[in-house]
């Protein structure tokens, strides 16, 4: 029942869309397909928009800061969850 994932049976579309550090990409869709308003830099990380002049924000964490890291910095206010994250990871022999 696969779709030949190479193939150029349907028509595609390409969107481009630019980060707040101005990084264009150009992911392709499906031509009924929906296209999201905004679409994870590859570069950076940060949400790219179709508004090469507004951007959106880039998020306030910092881009592949891993979530235990970012727990910790916020340990006070989210100490059991800090915690729970620790374990997990040292569950899969992360840490
Ligand atoms: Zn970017």
């Amino acid at each position: 029942m696969g779709e030949a994932e190479r193939g150029e049976s349907a028509p595609r579309l390409r969107i481009s869309f630019w980060c707040s550090n101005e990084h264009e990409t150009q992911p392709s869709f499906a031509h009924d397909a929906q296209v999201p308003e905004t679409w994870d830099c590859p570069r950076c990380g940060f949400p790219a928009g179709q508004d090469r002049d507004n951007p959106p924000a880039p998020p306030r964490t910092e881009p592949y800061k891993t979530h235990l890291a970012y727990v910790r910095e916020r340990r006070s206010d989210a100490d059991g969850e800090a915690i729970l994250a620790e374990a997990l990871a040292k569950l899969r022999g992360e840490i």
